[in-house]
């Protein structure tokens, strides 16, 4: 038996290793377009590698995978995180569980991962052909008997009002299979806040927000950091994650709401903040942040909301009191453009999960034809959810096929 995998990234070579596993006598050869396999896994989680996650802060699988939930919980049933801890920890890299539900290898090291995946294909007899792109499934599907696409973030050729063709990094690959392609937009990114004096703070962390879009359900919660761009931190990405298309639509111009108390709402915050100036009505107020706003970031925030630097709480005033606990609830930016986050994307978008058997990621229309990894249109936050999905979706494609012979 003949198998081509595309890609030899996370999900490809996850897949060859499982397929020799099962299959040892099959030819399995792996296509890659670039010089090196495994070039992402390499620098996933900054060179560390935050190759799963324990899922323990998830309570639907959708606040971590906005793109594919459905697919996923199908695909963890044949191999989830408990499975890729085992798979890992048998393979003899030691794990580490953060405090933040990320799964790390204790080494710290992501070419511990690149190594072992090398050393097994190696051993099992994997064939590896770098700087072999490949052009057209179709034709790489007459020479094989199953074939495995797993290419990453798939961007097809543009075609463009007037029949331009603009050139995807993939262009014609699917041509002649008549595959139902969801356009491909980018995810996980940082707000550009090109206007505002909050940049002055950049370095400033504050644990607990909420950020949303103005006008829409978007919304997401966690750590905030402020930059020299604009706003990034876990919170940010999570949104962005959840708003990838969105905001691809309104061309990365859009009114971003920060609550800076942890999603309190209003009436809470301006009880609070009433509270406060009947308790310290000598106190100046840029004197009296909170424990989780820091004091530069309270200073601007006070500021912003007109009132003088020097004023006292028994000064404030019912307006004064209003305009506070409304920039603490619901402040507001102008977002315009995005950035990347430590060169850390991924992309929404790509084959659509009509054109697959969602128990054996075999193609409906092409038998033999399967899709694993970011190719497909599955996307995650941060935290090592993406990198779950490439092991899920290679190991099930694997089985499938070891199953089919
Ligand atoms: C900088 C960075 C850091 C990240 N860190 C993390 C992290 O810590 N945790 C996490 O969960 N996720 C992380 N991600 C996301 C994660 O790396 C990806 O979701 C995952 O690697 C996808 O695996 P894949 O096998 O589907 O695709 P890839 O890893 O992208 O592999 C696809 C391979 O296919 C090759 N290819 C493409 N087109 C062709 C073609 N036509 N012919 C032949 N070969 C082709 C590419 O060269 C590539 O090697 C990170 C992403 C980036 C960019």
């Amino acid at each position: 038996m003949k198998i081509a995998i595309i890609g030899a990234g996370a999900a490809g070579c996850f897949c060859a290793i499982e397929l020799k596993r099962r299959l040892p006598y099959a030819i399995v050869d792996i296509y890659e377009a670039g010089n090196k396999p495994l070039a992402k896994v390499a620098i996933t989680g900054g060179g560390r590698c935050n190759l799963t996650n324990s899922f323990e802060s998830i309570d639907n699988l959708k606040e971590a995978y906005p793109r594919g939930d459905k697919l996923m919980r199908k695909v963890f049933s044949a191999f989830d995180n408990r499975d890729t801890w085992e798979w890992f920890e048998n393979e003899g890299v030691k794990l580490v569980l953060q405090d933040d539900h990320c799964v790390f290898p204790a080494s710290q090291d992501a070419m511990q991962i690149v190594n072992l995946f090398l050393t097994r294909m190696r051993q099992l007899g994997v064939n590896i052909l770098t700087r072999h792109k490949v052009d057209s499934v179709k034709s790489l599907m007459d020479e094989y008997d199953a074939t495995v696409v797993t290419i990453g973030g798939y961007h097809p050729k543009t075609v463009i009002p007037g029949g331009t063709v603009i050139p995807g990094r993939t262009g014609d690959l699917f041509e002649g299979l008549d595959l139902e392609i969801v356009p491909p937009v980018p995810s996980l990114f940082t707000f550009n806040l090109p206007s505002s004096p909050v940049r002055d703070l950049m370095g400033t962390v504050v644990e607990d927000v909420t950020v949303s879009l103005a006008g829409t359900r978007f919304k997401a919660s966690g750590p905030l950091l402020i930059t020299h761009w604009g706003m990034s931190g876990p919170a940010v990405l999570k949104l962005s994650s959840y708003a990838a298309r969105y905001l691809a639509e309104v061309r990365y111009d859009s009114t971003l709401l920060v609550n800076w108390c942890g999603g309190v709402d209003l009436d809470s915050v301006r009880s609070t903040l009433q509270r406060n100036a009947v308790k310290n009505p000598l106190k100046l107020i840029i004197n009296s942040h909170p424990e989780y706003i820091p004091s530069r970031l309270w200073t601007y925030l006070v500021t912003k909301s007109k009132i003088r630097e020097d004023a006292r709480w028994a000064e404030i005033g019912p307006k004064g009191l209003n305009r506070l606990a409304e920039t603490l609830s619901n402040d507001t930016y102008h977002i315009k453009g995005q950035s990347r986050f430590k060169e850390e994307f991924v992309t929404c978008g790509g084959v659509s999960l009509t054109n697959i058997n969602n128990k054996t990621l075999e193609c409906v229309k092409h038998p033999g034809l399967y899709f694993a990894g970011e190719v497909l249109d599955v996307d995650a936050i941060t935290g090592g959810f993406n990198l779950q999905a490439a092991w899920s979706t290679g190991f099930l494609a694997a089985v499938s096929i070891a199953k089919r012979t």
